[in-house]
């Protein structure tokens, strides 16, 4: 039996390297996308169009429901092909939201940009290759992480980054997000897995790329938490949720990835665990848009049966008591609620919980979209206009109190610390300092 199905043994087991069942996989077994589901619904009002933070500043994107609904009519009627303007879309999902139809609006451009990726874009261009690049930013960082100093080193250098952006359209504006010197599952591995065992509380961890490889104190922020509230914890060998894959049209890489982590979530929640994760795009990809796009065995039980961290313990536990009498150390916080954090209805849960904490207060920066949106604030041609759209958070945090920035989303952080200069805490981090 290969390591990625045992999934449960990581809570005392050993990492074995994930990538050595890849199996290459059709994208499209069953022919041409189909994508009609929802299209019909439209009925033009364009509420999708002026919620889209892309086409707010690009003038040549036409908007979701030119992407969807619309392309979808074109394509019914003649053989056209996708419209290559799919490819600006930035996957953030607030379209989704706005559509008072229930339009599958996120669905139909994720397939949309599958399809043109797979038969339309030329696999030797550089935009495919700098794309296919970022979309796999977790199999840079395992072998990046294995030398962090090296790493850290050579990718902060701005000779290299002026290379990257010539050669791959990778910005040299952006600092490359360092590696920590050890990764949470080495961390993991050498305390000996979970130290709480529990019949009853059970929770596996969906910890993704980034915190894993970049920001281990959030994953060991709750660790520290649920372990504090009695819960066992698993983490299974798993694979990038897919976000950065999605916008990328890397339909087949990210269903490669998709395999493993329903095989291996699927077995711990006949189990009686619960997946976590403490990323809000994570959560999303698991919840809504593998069942959307994968037809997998097992899809649906872990679509029903993911949470975000602190949406899951608002759930099960009592929060507002358990933080009652905790004082922390962390002054004002300026908080930006990530889009896929609203497409969760998650948006408001942090500062409603530590409204009343004593030694912390947040302050909402609005609802604008940040303007990174994972890959798409990374491609040189982009940049630009990643960091008009995130203006307005920008303005908010600077004229917010204190000077320390709070999200859920490892993009959103990177682009609030960019565009502010402000260290950006996780809740999970804040949550630590009160009740663990
Ligand atoms: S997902 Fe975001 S960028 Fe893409 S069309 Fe919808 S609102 Fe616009
Ligand atoms: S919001 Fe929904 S119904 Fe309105 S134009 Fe967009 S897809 Fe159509």
């Amino acid at each position: 039996m290969s390591d990625a199905e045992s999934p449960g043994d990581f809570g005392t087991g050993p990492t074995t390297d994930y990538d050595d069942d890849f199996e290459p996989v059709e994208v499209f077994p069953e022919g041409d996308l189909d994508l009609r589901p929802g299209a019909d619904n439209c009925y033009k009002c364009t509420a999708c169009d002026t919620s889209c933070p892309v086409a707010e500043v690009d003038d040549e994107f036409p908007g979701p429901k030119f992407q969807g609904p619309e392309q979808w009519r074109l394509k019914r009627k003649e053989d056209v092909e996708i419209d290559d303007s799919i490819m600006s879309c930035s996957n953030c999902m607030r379209c989704d939201d706005a559509c008072p139809s229930s339009v599958p609006l996120s669905q139909m451009h994720n397939e949309a940009r599958g399809e043109y990726v797979e038969n339309q874009m030329d696999k030797l261009s550089t935009e495919y290759v700098r794309n296919r690049i970022l979309a796999n930013y977790g199999t840079l960082a395992r072998v990046g992480s294995k030398v962090p100093r090296l790493t850290n080193f050579v990718m902060g250098n701005s000779l290299v980054q002026q290379v990257n952006e010539k050669l791959l359209g990778i910005t040299a504006e952006r600092d490359f997000p360092e590696f920590a010197q050890e990764t949470f599952r080495e961390w993991w591995r050498d305390r000996g897995g979970n130290k709480v065992t529990s019949e009853e509380k059970r929770i596996a961890y969906f910890h993704g790329d980034y915190s894993n490889y970049n920001t281990p104190e959030v994953a060991k922020a709750m660790v520290r938490v649920y372990e504090a509230f009695g819960y066992e914890i698993a983490v299974p060998e798993q694979r990038c949720s897919g976000t950065p894959m999605f916008a990328n049209g890397m339909l087949d890489d990210a269903r490669r990835g998709a395999k493993v982590n329903v095989r291996n979530f699927a077995e711990l929640i006949e189990e009686g665990y619960d997946v976590i994760a403490t990323c809000t795009s994570c959560s999303m990809a698991l919840r809504q848009e593998y069942p959307e796009l994968f037809d997998i065995d097992g899809v649906e039980d872990v679509s029903a049966n993911t949470y975000e961290a602190m949406e899951y313990l608002r759930i099960h536990e009592d929060l507002d008591a358990a933080i009652e009498d905790a004082e922390v150390d962390m002054g004002p916080l300026a908080y930006h609620a990530p889009c896929h954090a609203r497409n969760q209805g998650l948006d408001r849960q942090a500062v409603e919980l530590f409204r009343n904490l004593d030694g912390v207060e947040v302050e909402d920066v609005g609802d604008s979209c940040s303007g990174i949106s994972g890959t798409y604030g990374w491609k040189e041609e982009k940049y630009g206009k990643s960091m008009e759209i995130g203006e307005e958070m920008f303005e908010h945090m600077d004229h917010a109190k204190g000077e320390v920035g709070m999200t859920e989303c490892p993009t959103c952080s990177m682009q609030m610390e960019h565009g502010s200069g402000y260290p950006i805490k996780h809740p999970m981090e804040v949550l630590a300092e009160a009740v663990a």
